[in-house]
């Protein structure tokens, strides 16, 4: 009773704006009551209820999903995905990453425990805290994490970012995401510069975490096996991870990404002469010569599209190599259904480019390039490296016709640049297959 007064009260209080409010709820509520006669008289009555419990009784917010963003600026490289088989630092002789992808040994690419992922990059590097939230810890240890600070923040979850050079926050102080906590460095127990950054879950949300709350932001992506993570620290136990990385458009990582690398077990499938080149997404994509052969070597990246919808496709375009000006694409938006967008690469600089967007129907779907360019042979070469689908939503384009549709060329609006030749690390190779796990060349 005391709840309803005060929500009149409230009612009283509240200007135009909200009044105009609750008449577009009458409307709608009436036109209900229009549509059952008999009941129509003992409706109306109840519409004014509904309407006050509808406006006021709502306003405890739902919780908005905790997310992170990148807690730095560039692309580091990824040197060490989170372990969801037992993060605890022990090697039990399985690494199982996010992508359900597992390898009984990955030493020195990855580690076996990590609890947490690791980016290489230079000293000094600045480090910004990954959500709102307030510093809990700020410590100087030569051993372990080394330099580092623990953010807290909403939902229980805490951020740690180790091995750092310097702090510039201090314990209490609240900060929102993307203020800067200090530099990267290499202190502590760590094999060389990078940045260790850890998610924690806790119950407890004045707990100081510890690898038992480990988690990936990653989430966990596999359909078919469940995460491993459940049974850490106790067999069944444990919180299968969800993906935490914020999902606006500026930020390398989003949630409703599908990355298909050029080399590691969730990668694209390379046919005919391909080298491999130590630069680009996740440190390396594959080259070939622009030759007049028909379809002679060709790169495929293959999906499968859970979710129905309207989905952009993103070429990641590597700083080296990528110099033919008419890189042919085909986008498969169903069985032998393609389009065909051709690509001018010289331009770009290790960044993504997009191939347009395409309804895609649940299934498979691929990307598929041909080293084929109609250029003068070994003029030019065509760069294959990560493919990205990002699904917009429901789809709303009309459908595309059973046959070739006319090519689109997508005309980059900066100057063309000068790109550095290649330097192959690998001999040519037919068909690709079997590779390691290891998606991360080691830095050295
Ligand atoms: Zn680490």
């Amino acid at each position: 009773m005391g709840l309803k007064i005060n929500l009149y009260r409230r009612f009283a209080g509240l200007g135009a704006a909200a009044l105009l409010g609750g008449a577009q709820f009458i409307a709608a509520h009436t036109l209900i009551a229009v549509n059952d006669p008999s009941r129509q008289q003992a409706q109306a009555t109840t519409v004014q209820t509904t309407i006050l419990e509808a406006v006021f009784i709502t306003p405890t917010p739902t919780p908005m999903p905790f997310t992170v963003q990148v807690p730095f600026e560039g692309k580091p490289r990824l040197t060490s995905y989170f372990d969801h088989n037992t993060p605890n630092y022990r090697r039990n002789g399985q690494v199982v990453i996010y992508t359900g992808d597992s390898s009984f040994d990955c030493d020195p690419y990855c580690y076996d425990g990590h609890s947490g992922l690791d980016y290489g990059m230079v000293v000094g590097t600045p480090l910004f805290a990954a959500a709102n939230g307030t510093v809990i810890k700020a410590m100087q240890l030569s051993t372990g994490y080394g330099i580092h600070v623990v953010v807290k923040h909403d939902n229980n979850y805490h951020t740690l970012y180790g091995h750092m050079s310097e702090i510039s926050v201090r314990v209490g102080q609240t900060v929102k995401a993307g203020d800067i906590i200090g530099s990267s460095g290499n202190t502590g127990n760590s094999s060389g510069p990078h940045l260790h950054f850890g998610i924690y879950r806790t119950t407890n949300s004045s707990s100081v975490p510890n690898e038992t709350y480990a988690t990936d932001p990653f989430g966990w992506r596999n359909k078919t096996t469940p995460d491993p993570l459940i049974n850490f620290p106790t067999t069944g136990k444990g919180t299968a991870a969800t993906c935490l990385w914020r999902s606006d458009d500026k930020d390398f990582y989003h949630c409703n990404d599908v990355l298909i690398e050029d080399s590691g077990l969730q990668a694209a499938v390379l046919t005919g002469a391909w080298l491999q080149s130590p630069v680009g997404l996740d440190g390396s994509h594959y080259i070939s010569n622009a030759e007049n052969i028909e379809d002679a070597a060709h790169a495929d990246w293959a999906v499968v599209i859970t979710q129905s919808g309207l989905y952009q496709i993103d070429a990641f375009i590597p700083s080296r190599n990528a110099t033919t000006r008419q890189a042919k694409y085909r986008i498969y938006t169903g069985n032998n259904i393609w389009q065909e967008v051709l690509l001018d690469q010289l331009p770009y600089n290790d960044e993504w480019v997009s191939l347009g967007n395409y309804e895609l129907p649940v299934g498979n779907s691929h990307v598929w390039l041909s080293a084929n360019t109609g250029e003068p042979a070994n003029k030019t070469r065509v760069a294959a490296d990560a493919i990205r689908f990002r699904r917009l939503g429901a789809a709303s384009l009309p459908k595309p016709s059973p046959s070739i549709t006319p090519t689109a060329i997508i005309t980059p609006s900066v100057t063309p640049t000068a790109k550095a030749t290649i330097t192959p690390t690998a001999t040519p190779t037919i068909t690709r297959l079997n590779l390691p796990l290891l998606i991360n060349p080691v830095q050295p």
